[in-house]
């Protein structure tokens, strides 16, 4: 929750104006219980489409969302990711994965709470496969699918797709 108010309050200031529908989810939690965002995680989505649209508005026509954290520098290189258990796979990712793959060093991915702690996203629970469809939702989620193929974070996404 306080992940996903930084993230509404670095849009607002982006934009300059409030995002009301971002803002009336958010209002909808703060009046829930805290684990309510694990149960209705479809709302999560809605929230960071909502959040992406907005930044898309102010990064250049050919602005894609890094694979490993959408708040990187734009996606335009491509590399070999492959993660703990799963085959190498090539994904679109920001310049400074790929070059950290290159060196078969891990991407610089984002972290998110976990019972366990903070773990990298492809280890996330379905609240974060929302949370990265959303981010994709401005500019499409195709790859997004294939690429976590064989994470804990696939399945969720896998479970989402067949849903
Ligand atoms: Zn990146």
């Amino acid at each position: 929750m306080d992940g996903l108010d930084r993230e509404l309050s670095l849009a607002e200031e982006l934009v300059g104006a409030p995002l009301e529908a971002a803002r009336r989810l958010r209002d909808g939690w703060r009046a829930g219980e805290p684990g309510d965002l694990h149960w209705d995680n479809q709302s999560v989505e809605v929230f960071t489409a909502e959040i992406s649209m907005a930044r898309f508005e102010y990064h250049s026509a050919s602005f894609r969302p890094c694979l490993f954290d959408p708040y990187h520098e734009s996606a335009d290189a491509r590399a070999l990711w492959r993660p703990e258990a799963g085959a190498p796979r090539p994904v679109a990712c920001c310049a400074a994965d790929a070059a950290l793959l290159r060196d078969g060093k891990p991407p610089s991915v984002r972290l998110v709470p976990d019972l366990k702690g903070m773990v990298p996203l492809w280890e996330g629970a379905s609240v974060h496969a929302r949370w990265l469809l959303g981010h994709h939702a401005a500019t499409g989620t195709g790859h997004v699918w294939d690429a976590f193929r064989g994470t804990p974070l696939g399945h969720d996404l896998n479970r989402i797709r067949t849903a």
